[in-house]
């Protein structure tokens, strides 16, 4: 079902909006482009992706589980309530919209995670045709068209005039239904309204296929890993920008008489990220490249058929020392 609406009309669906659930936006906090709150009265503008991605409003980095009081003759145990509360995100690019895909199976499959699916249900997801390839990114070779998804309930494009609006879900047509605010449009519009996006590259980095077929035959080609994964300083941005990424640890902060036990993203950057009471499987660096690379494009491809990478290039351009995905997927495919 294709839609269409006017500027004029838009803010005052915003509007709407505004009165039932927070509105999310990609916006720039002390120099940094994240997800916040939003008064804003139209569609966001000119931006590329953000810097945190929205993984974040799902699986924030840090979250408190429970807690506990204690005194000589008493204990109290407080679990922390699910989130609540209506949301939607505005502007969300292709790329992260299939990167929280990717996670509901982590997050949702075998176990429940009541803050990440209580978090998923109460999420209006609006999401918005790319304008420029960003600088980093190939979500094209990760078969995501920026200029299209599925991936969320109401899909933006802008075109002379206003905007057309795909709608994919039925929260999606919910949304649209109420009030005269749009029109009825067609898939032949919607199909006219594509256009290439700024800086778009005329050939492929790589071909994804091939490197699903090679990367677990790497594998125990030391040597590879080593040159791949030399300069990398182990700090950890790629894991913690990456909107796939989801390695967390469990840990207690325990104070007199009270405590919390709260969950915190980890990162197969880390030294310690495997270690074990008497062994660490994963001490050398290469080891731990190694395994982010083949999780991401074997392991997980294995366990839920989908590469858990979207190509949206956070790791490639705030990586400290230029270690660039790109070349390593390149190198892996050849
Ligand atoms: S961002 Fe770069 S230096 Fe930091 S852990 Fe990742 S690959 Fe290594
Ligand atoms: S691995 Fe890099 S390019 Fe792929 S989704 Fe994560 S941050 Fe984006």
């Amino acid at each position: 079902m294709y839609l269409k609406i006017t500027p004029k009309k838009l803010i005052q669906w915003l509007d709407g909006l505004k009165a039932q659930a927070e509105v999310l936006t990609p916006a720039k906090v002390d120099g940094v482009w994240t997800y916040t709150l939003s008064d804003l009265q139209t569609l966001p503008q000119h931006y590329f992706n953000s810097c945190i991605p929205p993984k974040s409003l799902f699986f924030p980095s840090l979250q408190a589980l429970l807690g506990w009081r204690s005194s000589d003759s008493s204990l109290q145990l407080s679990s922390t309530p699910p989130p609540d509360g209506q949301r939607a995100i505005l502007g969300l690019r292709p790329c992260d919209a299939r990167a929280l895909r990717i996670l509901e199976p982590v997050f949702l499959k075998d176990y429940q995670d009541v803050f990440y699916s209580q978090n998923l249900l109460r999420t209006l997801l609006l999401g918005q045709a790319c304008r420029a390839q960003c600088q980093g990114s190939f979500c094209e070779e990760m078969g995501i068209d920026p200029q299209d998804s599925v991936d969320v309930d109401l899909f933006f494009r802008e075109v002379p005039g206003g905007y057309l609006a795909r709608v994919i879900t039925e929260k999606g047509k919910d949304l649209a239904r109420g009030g005269d605010f749009f029109e009825e449009s067609s898939a032949g519009e919607w199909n006219a309204a594509r256009r290439e996006i700024g800086g778009k590259r005329d050939n492929p980095i790589f071909d994804l296929e091939k490197v699903k077929a090679r990367v677990g035959e790497r594998f125990p080609d030391e040597d590879f890993w080593r040159r791949v994964s030399d300069k990398c300083i182990n700090c950890g941005i790629c894991t913690y920008l990456c909107p796939t990424c989801h390695c967390f640890d469990l840990c207690d902060l325990q104070m007199p008489g009270q405590g919390v036990r709260f969950r915190c993203f980890d990162s197969c950057a880390f030294p310690g990220f495997t270690k074990m009471a008497v062994h660490n499987p994963r001490e050398e660096k290469w080891r731990r490249y190694r395994q982010r690379v083949s999780h991401k494009f074997n392991f997980f491809y294995q366990n839920f058929q989908a590469v858990a990478c979207v190509g949206c290039g956070r790791c490639v351009i705030h990586c400290p020392v230029n270690l660039d995905l790109r070349e390593v997927l390149l190198a892996i495919a050849q």
